[in-house]
C-alpha cells in the first residue's frame, strides 16, 4: 500500500515536470537563420531606423520623428491567458522602452486590439505624449487604462497623417482566420470593443477591433506594415513600397491558395522587394535574448511552421530580387541610408 502510494507521487511529480517542460519548450522559428540582420552601432544622420521587440512592435525613427507600432511588452503566460485575468506589465513596459531608447513618441499605432497588439498601447503612450492612433475598440482600451482623451485619435481608413517627415497612412485589412472554428469564433466574432477595458480581464476581453495595415512614406523610402497575416482583395493597391514588414503567424495553418492569395496581395500589390517576416515569434516567450517559436503547448492552437517556413524559403527561390531580413531584438537596423550629397 504503501509503496504503491510511493509509485503514485512519483509518477504525478514525473507528470507535472514533464507538463512543466512542455509548457517552458519552444517550436523552432518559421524563419531561416541566414536571413538574420545585425543592428549597426552607428546610426548615420538622418537614416530612417527600425527596432524590434519581437511580434509586430516596430519602432521607426529619422532621428527627428520616432514612433511605434503596437508598443506590445507585457507577456502573460499561455496558463493566465486561457484561464486568468491579464493587465499591461509596466516592469516590462519600463524594460521595453529602455531597451528600444525611447523616450518621447509622436504616435502609437496598434494594428488591431487583441492584447498582443494594443494592451499597453495606452501606457506606452502615456510615457511618452505619443498619439494614440486606432479604430474605436482601440479607444475604449485607452480609455479604460485612462490615457487623456486629447491622446486619442480614431484612424479615418486611407487618410493620410504627417507626422514630422513620416507620412502614415492606416488602411482596413483582416485578421488571419483561424483554422480552429471555435477559436476563430471566440477570437473574431463580435470584434467591437464597445466599453472602456478596465484590465485585468481575461485575454480575449481585448477583442479584435479594426484591424489596419499601416503603410508608411518617408522622403528616403516607403514601407508597409501587415501585422496579422490576413488581406481584403484589392486592398493594397495604389500603395506601393519598397518594405514589406510581412506578418507571417499562423501562415502555415492556412491553405495553401490562401498563403499564395496573401502574398499576391501584400507583396505583389506593394511590389516590395525587401521582406521582413514579423509576428514568427512566441507570444508567451521573454521580451529580451532571442527569438523562439510559439511555445509547444501553444502552437497546436494557431501555427505550422514548417509549412509557413517552406512556403517562405520557395518564394525566395523563384524571386532572387526579393531580399529576407529578420531583425535583431532591439538594436537598430538601417531601413533607409541618408541621401548622400
Ligand atoms: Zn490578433
Amino acid at each position: 500500500m504503501k509503496r504503491g502510494v510511493l509509485w503514485g507521487l512519483g509518477l504525478l511529480v514525473l507528470i507535472i515536470a514533464g507538463l512543466g517542460l512542455f509548457l517552458k519548450s519552444y517550436t523552432p522559428a518559421a524563419v531561416d537563420p541566414a536571413w538574420r540582420t545585425e543592428g549597426v552601432s552607428e546610426i548615420p544622420q538622418g537614416a530612417v531606423t527600425v527596432r524590434y521587440t519581437g511580434t509586430s512592435t516596430l519602432l521607426f525613427s529619422d532621428g527627428e520623428t520616432s514612433w511605434i507600432v503596437d508598443g506590445w511588452f507585457s507577456r502573460p503566460g499561455l496558463f493566465q491567458l486561457l484561464f486568468g485575468k491579464i493587465e499591461p506589465d509596466l516592469d516590462a513596459i519600463e524594460y521595453g522602452l529602455a531597451q528600444n531608447k525611447i523616450d518621447q513618441l509622436a504616435v502609437v499605432i496598434p494594428v488591431h486590439s487583441h492584447y498582443d497588439h494594443a494592451m499597453d498601447s495606452p501606457e506606452v503612450a502615456k510615457r511618452t505624449g505619443a498619439i494614440l492612433l486606432g479604430s474605436e475598440s482601440t479607444a475604449n482600451i485607452a480609455r479604460g487604462w485612462g490615457l487623456a482623451e486629447s491622446q486619442i485619435q480614431i484612424a479615418q481608413n486611407h487618410q493620410p497623417i504627417q507626422f514630422g517627415q513620416f507620412k502614415i497612412t492606416l488602411i482596413e485589412t483582416r485578421h488571419f482566420q483561424f483554422p480552429d472554428p471555435t477559436i476563430a469564433e471566440r477570437a473574431l466574432a463580435d470584434p467591437e470593443i464597445e466599453d472602456p477595458v478596465v484590465p485585468p480581464v481575461p485575454a480575449l476581453d481585448y477583442r479584435l477591433g479594426q484591424p489596419y495595415a499601416v503603410h508608411v512614406s518617408h522622403p528616403l523610402g516607403s514601407w508597409l506594415i501587415q501585422g496579422s497575416a490576413g488581406f481584403i482583395q484589392g486592398g493594397l493597391e495604389g500603395y506601393p513600397a519598397e518594405v514589406v514588414f510581412l506578418g507571417t503567424g499562423g501562415l502555415g495553418t492556412q491553405t495553401a491558395e490562401y498563403r499564395e492569395t496573401y502574398w499576391k496581395e501584400t507583396v505583389e500589390t506593394t511590389g516590395a522587394k525587401r521582406i521582413i517576416p514579423v509576428h514568427w515569434d512566441s507570444l508567451t516567450g521573454p521580451i529580451q535574448g532571442p527569438f523562439t517559436g510559439p511555445s509547444r503547448a501553444a502552437s497546436f492552437l494557431s501555427d505550422d511552421g514548417e509549412k509557413n517556413l517552406s512556403f517562405l524559403k520557395a518564394k525566395e527561390s523563384e524571386d532572387p530580387t526579393l531580399q529576407f531580413e529578420t531583425l535583431p531584438r532591439y538594436d537598430p537596423v538601417i531601413l533607409f541610408s541618408p541621401l548622400s550629397d
